[in-house]
């Protein structure tokens, strides 16, 4: 069936906790809406969460639940066509919809970055990888082009890549899949964003690199006190990364918990139907 069909099944989605005083982004009754050809159709349907300081959140679904308009709309990325008709998205006290673009831009630079499933998109062929990461290094701290590139190389070894120098001398076709999204993440951290959205971040990845991203994401959430939206299809993933999740269904948030409480007691049918399904 059709989302919008399966959604005319779905109850009304749940409420997102009361906001507390230390929310990092809080996300309201967020309603997306696509418009083609004249006809509006709701993608996003009231959909609530939050993500508190150092906390890692798992956004649980299965493909075409939401999950990614969510966090474009997070983001201020949705595609054209998409518009917020509804809701809230609030960081740090920042209504973020209602910033003008350069703002967002900055914002996404600094405070909120993000990794997605294909860590190519986010490096530009054309240049080397330390270039790269060091232009990205000095537009959040302007510095000189030899201290830039110096905490470009720092960066490329945070991210666990053996010979740092040597990578960063390579250009982004020149290094594997896996490699690829190390850079993408040290690319990601070099604004030292507060809250990192990682879209599928090992999706596209072998699944022995797999765990070594994870590892790594795990181990930087901790050493940065960052807090990580992980947006994923697979519960063994959250189930190792994250201390709560958010499940959607049909553009809907149909239940939010503790990973604990999801996996004990799930309450939501369709919860219950993505764990029996999951490997
Ligand atoms: P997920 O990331 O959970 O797989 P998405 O957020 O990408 O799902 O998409 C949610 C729904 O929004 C899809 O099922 C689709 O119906 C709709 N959608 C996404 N992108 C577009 C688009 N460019 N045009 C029209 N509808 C879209
Ligand atoms: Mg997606």
């Amino acid at each position: 069936p059709t989302p919008a069909r399966r959604r005319a099944r779905v109850a009304a989605p749940v409420e997102a906790p009361a906001p507390t005083d230390d929310e990092l982004l809080s996300v309201r009754d967020l309603t997306v809406a696509f418009t083609s050809e004249g006809v509006q159709t709701t993608v996003l349907d009231r959909v609530g969460f939050d993500v508190r300081p150092g906390e890692t959140v798992g956004l649980v679904g299965e493909s075409g639940s939401g999950k990614s308009l969510t966090s474009l709309a997070v983001l201020g990325l949705l595609p054209s066509g998409a518009e917020i008709t509804g809701g809230s998205i609030r960081y740090r006290g920042t209504e973020l919809p209602s910033l003008g673009p350069e703002e967002y831009r900055r914002m996404r630079g600094s405070e909120i970055a993000m990794i997605s499933q294909e860590p190519m998109v986010a490096l530009d062929p054309s240049f080397r990888i330390g270039t790269q990461v060091a232009e990205v290094v000095r537009t959040h701290d302007r510095c000189s082009r030899r201290e830039g590139r110096e905490r470009a190389v720092h960066l490329l070894d945070q991210v666990g890549l053996t010979d740092p120098e040597g990578v960063a001398r390579k250009f982004p076709h020149e290094v594997s899949g896996g490699m690829a999204q190390r850079v993408a993440i040290a690319q990601a951290l070099a604004g030292r964003p507060k809250l990192l959205i990682a879209d599928e971040p090992t999706t596209a990845l072998d699944v022995t690199v797999q765990a070594g991203i994870l590892d790594l994401l795990v181990r930087l959430q901790r050493a940065h006190g960052m807090s990580v939206l992980f947006i994923t299809h697979d519960w063994g993933v959250v189930a190792d990364v994250c201390e709560r999740a958010v499940v959607m269904y049909a553009g809907q948030v149909v239940e939010q918990a503790s990973v604990i409480d999801l996996f004990e007691r799930p309450q939501h049918p369709y919860t219950r139907a993505l764990l029996r399904s999951s490997p």
